[in-house]
């Protein structure tokens, strides 16, 4: 396994970079768990639950949720037993609030992010991807939708973690096992 000893990454990345794929992989390779607040939304969606019901129209329609929706949840996720070794987050922080919430939020329950790393992508790429998974919110519309939410509110927040010299850059554009490779040398230490 890979150092089991506490890692814990954000990854960060335009929607279609292949963030939840490669954060599958690592998250497996080191045995801890990957958070994705979308993948946790589109179940609370599935299962018609209080948060299904409040995010819905949002996810559909490429918004991003509230962040009264989220920030208590990772407040107890990030507490789960599972996360002793570390963890991966995927789709979280999503703008600078969440950022912030989550540098105060990870003091409090001492722990620390060894690195953001952002998955760069060309649009062509992330339009051509996108299309072809098919989610439902994946179609022409709410993908640039998506994709401008994205520049507007979750680009700042690659600056946010440059400034506390905790990114990391790795070219996604390239084949799935050569971004897995790279990610694996950036946790290493
Ligand atoms: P994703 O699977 O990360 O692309 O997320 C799918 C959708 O879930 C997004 O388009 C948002 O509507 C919502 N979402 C996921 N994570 C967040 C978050 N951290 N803050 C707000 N909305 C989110």
């Amino acid at each position: 396994m890979l150092m089991a000893n506490g890692v814990r990454l954000i990854f960060l990345g335009a929607p279609g970079a292949g963030k939840g794929t490669q954060a599958t992989i690592l998250a497996e390779a080191c045995g801890i768990p990957h958070i994705s607040t979308g993948d946790i939304l589109r179940q609370a969606i599935a299962n018609h639950t209080p948060l299904g019901q409040k995010a819905q129209d949002y996810v559909n329609q490429g918004e991003l949720v509230p962040d009264s929706l989220i920030l208590d949840l990772i407040r107890e996720r990030l507490q789960h037993t599972d996360t002793s070794n570390g963890w991966i987050l995927d789709g979280f922080p999503r703008n600078v609030n969440q950022a912030e919430f989550l540098s105060a939020l990870l003091i409090e329950l001492n722990q620390d992010c060894d690195f953001a790393i952002n998955l760069e992508v060309s649009d062509d790429s992330l339009i051509e991807r996108l299309l072809a998974r098919g989610r439902k919110d994946d179609n022409r519309e709410t993908i640039h939708r998506r994709l401008e939410v994205y520049r507007h509110q979750t680009a700042p927040v690659i600056d946010y973690y440059n400034k506390q010299h905790r990114l990391k850059t790795v070219d996604g554009d390239r084949p799935m096992n050569a971004i897995t490779e790279d990610l694996k040398a950036c946790i290493q230490p």
